[in-house]
């Protein structure tokens, strides 16, 4: 006879308050907020827990799965971007990168991964966090996307890169000079779904740890992030747009446009077929409406590909009226495509077309570039290493080049 499956021991970050109590039966609830507020802080091996009795650190040890471990740190920027290695469930790991702005560094205005610049005196710590292994929607230009899905993220996988992070900072482990420390926040200031993955395909992960960070509906967890500095960035699944913005909490919704019509998106966004523009754009109208946040358009510039004056004009039609931001990324080069950012100048003509065409637009600066830990970006090396590269991606790469080489517009 087989021995009986080992029992499942839950993600202590999921189980919440009421669940951590519920788990600890016999204890006062006292002592569910107390782990929580571990949690919370970065520690999870309950041994770290130091106000708890000896005895109920044990028990801990054996109710909850072992606590995962930081596998790598990679730090470049000076030690302002520091990228951070994740053991996960089922042997796989995912990384997440902390962005720092001192506060004296931080003036201009521009915005940035963190969304819009917070004031200049203000300093900000950005965490960029990845949703799943990997990414089934196959993007051609996306080295994520390029080395195909291998898994879901829970949702204390995704938080739990948060709170790895708020740990290192709390507790000054920065390898910075003391007159940069000293100009940064304690705490986090700004989340981004803008790690490796669909945050929108893995919806409940995803919208619980949004919860989980900024809810204010008993679901939250005294992290204390304001939604405003919660920023979701999707491809485009056009049902999940719809329960975030059934949250009701006003996260900061990112959509990644990429082409300014159908028929270059399909390719370059291959869910597009499923979700085409119209019926994208009238999500982001309605999640507008409804939220009264202000959208953020995201667009991968890519030579000779979707960067011309014509198709920034184009953009311009598409979006204006929808009262959004653009954001402009140069693309990053990655391992499946020949494809390059535009020169500076080109990216320039791109962004004065649209702003002379009454758009709000900025190009963004990715942070990390020489670590691949740029946000988006992640993931390249595994692409690399394990030969992934998905049949999808490289086909697409394909037809979008030949179809601009025969472009005018290309
Ligand atoms: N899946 C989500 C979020 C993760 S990607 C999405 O696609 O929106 C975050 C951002 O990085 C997206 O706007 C994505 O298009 C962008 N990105 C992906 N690959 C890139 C590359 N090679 N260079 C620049 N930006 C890239
Ligand atoms: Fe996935 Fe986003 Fe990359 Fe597209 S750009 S493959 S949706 S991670």
């Amino acid at each position: 006879m087989s021995a009986p499956p080992a029992p499942v021991r839950p993600d202590p970050y999921a189980l919440g308050v009421a669940g951590l109590a519920a788990l600890l039966g016999d204890q006062p609830r006292y002592r569910a907020e107390q782990v929580h507020r571990w949690l919370v802080r970065g520690v999870d091996d309950p041994a770290e827990m130091t106000d708890l009795p000896v005895a109920l650190r044990d028990r801990l040890r054996e109710l909850l799965p072992p606590p995962p471990r930081v596998l790598r740190r990679t730090t470049a920027d000076g030690g302002l971007t520091l990228k951070v290695l994740l053991e996960c469930g089922g042997g796989e790991a995912v990384e997440s990168v902390l962005m720092l702005y001192p506060a004296r560094a931080t003036g201009g205005g521009r915005a940035t991964a963190g969304g819009p610049a917070a004031k200049p005196s203000a300093g900000r710590a950005t965490v960029c966090v990845s949703t799943q292994a990997g990414c089934a929607m196959g993007c051609p230009f996306c080295a994520t996307g390029q080395a195909g899905f291998r898994g879901q993220l829970s949702l204390g996988e995704v938080v739990r890169q948060v709170t790895v992070m708020q740990r290192l900072l709390a507790e000054g482990e920065l390898d910075l000079p003391e007159a940069v420390a000293a100009q940064l926040p304690r705490h986090v200031t700004n989340v981004v779904f803008m790690g490796m993955g669909e945050p929108l395909a893995n919806l409940d992960a995803t919208v619980g740890a949004v919860r989980w960070l900024a809810g204010r509906d008993g679901q939250g967890s005294g992290f204390g992030l304001s939604a405003r500095s919660v920023t979701v960035s999707t491809v485009g699944l056009v049902p999940g747009i719809r329960r975030l913005a059934d949250l009701g909490l006003p996260i900061t919704l990112a959509v990644s446009l990429h082409a300014p019509d159908d028929e270059l998106r399909d390719d370059l966004v291959p869910v597009n077929r499923q979700h085409p523009l119209p019926e994208l754009l009238d999500a982001c109208r309605e999640y507008r409406g409804r939220t009264g946040r202000r959208l953020t358009f995201e667009y991968v510039l890519i030579d000779g590909i979707n960067a011309s004056v014509d198709q920034a004009r184009r953009l311009a039609r598409l979006v204006r009226g929808l009262g959004a931001h653009v954001n402009l990324i140069p693309m990053n080069p990655t391992p499946a495509v020949p494809w390059r950012a535009p020169s500076g100048n080109a990216q320039h003509a791109f962004l004065d077309t649209l702003r002379e065409a009454g758009v709000a637009a900025t190009i963004r600066r990715n942070r990390g570039s020489d670590i691949d830990a740029a946000c988006g970006q992640l993931y390249a090396d595994y692409a690399l290493a394990s030969g992934r590269i998905l049949p999808t991606a490289v086909g697409a790469a394909q037809r979008v080049g030949s179809a601009a080489a025969a472009r005018p517009d290309g």
